[in-house]
């Protein structure tokens, strides 16, 4: 690093939120967390309240709370106050259609502004807010409404047309469609509704433990589950924004992940407002050339994104950004799949500053794990719990859950319950619910390792773990490695039954543009992965494909892999996007 860079980057930590993270850990509490926040009268409160009403009661409702950029590259702006009055708008009109507290309201929109609107103003209402990925076709859309009891959605006309209309007879629960840009039949018009509602709604007070979002989970490992959060959950949103993605108030901030996910709500909408930022939304689909135009004009100060899209930057080449130097840029952070440590020394060289993963999952509702701006990073790790959040390395057998004593001995991630986001159930799966649970500790379903210093090391997800002549391998270590490789873009690895050794290790591997597959290179590879790995976890077999199965949130689908090369049902796809090529 130059010692411009070295200066930078010890400034940027002293200034840090939290400039130092024993301290933080040893004096945080939920309970004074809490009182961060602004709250209702007689002990309630309203995530609404917090993300709006509260800045406007702090004078701050001029500022602009949201940009959004179309896909022409049109900007319009919506001010704190703006955003109440609309917002405030929508829960009147959900009351004048009889959507009563408690009720559920769907969206499936794409990036727009009514998306955001509609999400606040349902809050704002009482109502249960559940966002669905625009891209998804009509039989998860009428599964995901069936489960969670749908009563009124929002969405376009086009999408209505393609996907809702079709199903809407097996839905007799959902009284009410309303389009954003037209009226047909048997549709509200949210023009019309808007128009005739008055710009001031009294927010219901809630009591914390009631609840307010319903999120599916991305799919990865098998049929998506439907998570409950309740109010509470913003003093999570409010503190994790805070500490984990360093947010301040003012600051002009971008998170690319979609609405239709958890991350696109915990952090694309609830703790960027809460804490009183300018939040970018971008309209259109990823396109390198774009997002370090938004970085640079926008003058982004805080950036959140995921693995995906930074191989995707990757993968477009350095030249893009020779010219660029992005000077109000303070933070990158990323999160959803495992980050290659290439990835992270790639965002050094190119940003001057590493990307900072964290951990979570749809069922913690906000950031566990989290590499924070006052800390080394070490790439390749997750970084440190929380403030807050007692993590373990668990090993689960008939007795039950035992935190493991062993240095980097790998186990279960698991967690102690208590903080306020966490999932209060899966609707309607009471018992796949409570087998997350273990001798006090909630089980993540992910396998980790912690070093002496603390930090967290993802290691696979314990369906994708492989287990080969007696060796525990994860996939994440073997994918980076080849990752490393200038040839390389992107890698899924999986297990394949072997009667010798178990599994041995396969690894289908996507290479950079240009670049032609051969044996050669095959070859050039393998030997790659044994001189970093081993023998042993090096793979056995590598294929080449252009293009990996994803899901919709862009993670990489390891058991479509595994179902295909042993010619297994494929399972659950309703959350496939891009298939193998
Ligand atoms: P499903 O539970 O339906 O199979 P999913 O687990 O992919 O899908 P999400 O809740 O969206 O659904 O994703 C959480 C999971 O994503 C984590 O359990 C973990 O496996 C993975 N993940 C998230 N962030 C990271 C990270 N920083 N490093 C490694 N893995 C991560
Ligand atoms: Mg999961």
């Amino acid at each position: 690093m130059s010692n411009d860079l070295i200066a930078k980057s010890s400034a940027r930590r002293s200034a840090a939120n939290m400039p130092d993270y024993e301290a933080a850990r040893a004096t945080f509490t939920w309970p004074a967390a809490k009182q961060l926040l602004n709250g209702m009268p007689d002990g309630k409160l309203n995530i609404a309240n917090e993300a709006i009403e509260k800045h406007i009661q702090q004078g701050r409702g001029d500022q602009i709370a949201l940009r959004w950029i179309s896909k022409a590259g049109e900007r319009v702006d919506f001010t704190y106050s703006q955003l109440d009055a609309l917002t405030s708008k929508f829960a009147n009109s959900l009351r004048n259609i009889g959507v009563e507290k408690g009720e559920r309201v769907y969206s499936l929109l794409g990036r727009t502004p009514e998306l955001y609107i509609a999400a606040l103003g349902t809050l704002k209402a009482g109502s249960v807010y559940c966002p669905l990925f625009s891209a998804f076709g009509p039989e998860p859309i009428q599964s995901r409404m069936e489960i969670g009891g749908a009563k009124a959605l929002i969405t376009s006309s086009s999408l209505y047309r393609r996907k809702v209309k079709g199903i809407r007879a097996n839905l007799p629960e959902l009284r009410e469609v309303i389009l954003i840009d037209k009226e047909l039949d048997d549709t509200r018009s949210y023009e019309t509704l808007m128009e005739g509602a008055p710009e001031v709604f009294e927010t219901e007070p809630m009591q914390a433990e009631e609840t307010a979002l319903l999120h599916f989970t991305s799919g990865t490992t098998g049929k998506p589950k439907g998570v409950v959060h309740v109010h509470e959950a913003v003093v999570a949103h409010n503190a994790t924004g805070r500490l984990a993605l360093d947010l301040r108030p003012g600051d002009i901030y971008w998170c690319t992940a979609d609405p239709g996910w958890v991350t696109g709500t915990s952090y694309g909408i609830i703790a960027p407002l809460v804490i009183g930022v300018t939040m970018i939304v971008d309209a259109a689909d990823f396109d390198a050339v774009r997002w370090y135009d938004i970085l640079d004009q926008e003058a982004v100060n805080v950036w959140y994104t995921a693995p995906t899209a930074i191989r995707m930057l990757m993968k477009a080449g350095r030249d893009m950004v020779a010219e660029r130097d992005f000077p109000a840029l303070r933070f990158m952070a990323s999160v959803g799949e495992p980050l290659n440590p290439e990835a992270v020394i790639w965002g050094n060289d190119v940003f001057g500053m590493p990307f900072h993963d964290n951990w979570w999952q749809t069922e913690t509702g906000g950031i566990m794990i989290a590499n924070y701006a006052s800390m080394d990073v070490k790439p390749g790790s997750m970084g440190k719990p929380l403030p807050g959040i007692e993590a373990g390395i668990v090993e689960v057998d008939e007795t039950g859950a035992h935190e493991a004593t062993k240095p980097l001995a790998v186990g279960e991630l698991a967690l102690r319950p208590g903080w306020p986001s966490m999932m209060r159930g899966y609707l309607h799966e009471q018992a796949r619910y409570e087998k997350c649970f273990k001798d006090g500790w909630y089980l993540s379903g992910d396998l980790a390792m912690r070093d002496s210093d603390g930090y967290y090391w993802f290691v696979g997800r314990s369906d994708d773990v492989i287990k080969s002549a007696g060796h525990l391998i994860g996939p994440f270590e073997v994918e980076s490695a080849l990752m490393e490789h200038p040839a390389v873009t992107e890698v899924g690895v999986i297990g394949i039954p072997d009667e010798t050794v178990g599994e041995i290790v396969k690894a289908y591997v996507a290479l950079k543009p240009g670049i032609e597959p051969s044996d050669e290179l095959r070859l050039e590879l393998t030997g790659h992965a044994r001189k970093r790995l081993g023998p042993a976890v090096a793979p056995k077999e590598i294929v080449f494909r252009t293009n990996l199965p994803k899901t919709r949130s862009g993670k990489i689908m390891r058991r479509l892999l595994k179902a295909r090369e042993l010619r297994l049902p494929e399972g659950d796809i309703s959350t496939l996007e891009s298939d193998e090529k």
